[in-house]
């Protein structure tokens, strides 16, 4: 397995090109940003592009599916409950006057447990909803792409639509962080990292849903406890 990536777009999104070196297919994953440089990725590896994968089908992972799908002709597969929002367009892309760049429908729609398969390589889907409902993580072996779910030493938001952190915190507790220690994950944004790390350092994944609160919307915990009583 050979994996490459560029990080692009006003939001660096990592968008990733895994390829199976003997059967020259390749899995195209999360095409959003700067079309130019994915692109390039693609063109340089040489390899045949056999499926397109959102790992979820927020905008900055999604908008240049149009453009990859032209480029190599293989399906998009998504999983079915983020397929909805894929022809979308959200107030915030009109607002900051975004030209929007909406994705074609998704040729397969995919739900826990079904299988990717690129040439030698097959990747499971973990259904990890809670940055999106339809967030996904895809696993090879000790490979596993995590979108925005998991990040080093951080977690995709969950104050989107959609989103939810109890769902979060249970799709990494009881979906990743029950896995082997010395599995790699490749990450929606920033550096690759593996479960260890995560596991041991990452404190979001600890935090409460009233601590969350806190910590996103500035809510004392205690405070919000007193509104609930007071109800
Ligand atoms: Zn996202
Ligand atoms: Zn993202």
């Amino acid at each position: 397995m050979r994996i490459e990536q560029v990080e692009s777009g006003f939001f660096k999104t990592n968008t990733y090109l895994v390829s199976d070196e003997h059967s020259n297919q390749a899995l195209l994953i999360d095409p959003g940003g700067d079309w130019r440089k994915i692109r390039a990725m693609i063109q340089k590896a040489q390899a045949k592009v056999a499926a397109i994968v959102l790992t979820h089908a927020h905008y900055d992972h999604a908008n240049r599916v149009q453009e990859a799908k032209a480029l190599t002709g293989a399906p998009l597969l998504v999983h079915r409950d983020d397929a909805p929002r894929l022809q979308k367009i959200s107030p915030l892309m009109l607002a900051a006057r975004w030209r929007p760049h909406l994705a074609p429908p998704p040729d397969r729609l995919l739900d826990e447990g079904d299988m990717i398969e690129i040439g030698a390589l097959h990747f499971e889907v973990i259904h990890t909803p809670g940055h999106s409902p339809g967030g996904i993580c895809l696993r090879y072996k000790k490979t596993i792409f995590t979108g925005d779910t998991l990040f080093a030493g951080s977690i995709g938001r969950t104050d989107l639509k959609g989103g939810s952190w109890p769902a979060l915190k249970a799709s990494i507790e009881d979906k990743l962080f029950i896995l082997s220690d010395d599995i790699h994950l490749y990450p929606g944004h920033g550096p690759k990292t593996t479960i260890e790390r995560e596991r041991k350092y990452n404190i979001f994944v600890k935090l409460s849903p009233a601590q969350m609160d806190e910590l996103m919307f500035g809510i004392k915990a205690k405070e919000k406890s007193k509104e609930r009583e007071g109800e």
